[in-house]
């Protein structure tokens, strides 16, 4: 699997680990199943030994050995049921994640603010 870069008028956030919020890059993603290949647009977290990806199909997932796999969590658009992205990280005393619907003409209708301690 290689990445290409590519260009977005958004940018996810990681959503994994300690290092959450930090800064997705636009890729393309060329893969292999058996004969068939395949490609999408995604977005990767550049912080080394980080497997996630993001893109507005599957949402927050991992690459591990060239496969993908599931994502535990996954916040849900509220209005049309795409997989949303983290837009934005405030730290303080409370994690505060803003989550975004990906889709065009969707997005700027409502942000869903998920607070977790
Ligand atoms: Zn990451
Ligand atoms: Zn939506």
């Amino acid at each position: 699997m290689t990445l290409q870069r590519m260009r977005a008028d958004f940018q996810p956030r990681c959503n994994a680990g300690s290092h959450s919020a930090y800064p997705m890059v636009p890729v393309h993603l060329f893969g292999r199943v058996g004969p068939d290949s395949y490609s999408f647009a995604g977005f990767a977290c550049e912080q080394r030994g980080c497997t996630r990806y993001y893109n507005i199909t599957n949402g927050y997932f991992d690459i591990v050995d060239n496969q993908i796999k599931g994502s535990a969590h996954q916040e849900l658009c509220p209005l049309c049921g795409s997989p949303m992205y983290i837009e934005s990280f405030e730290p303080g005393g409370r994690v505060v994640r803003e989550f975004r619907c990906p889709q065009f003409g969707c997005r700027s209708s409502r942000d869903m603010r998920v607070q977790r301690s």
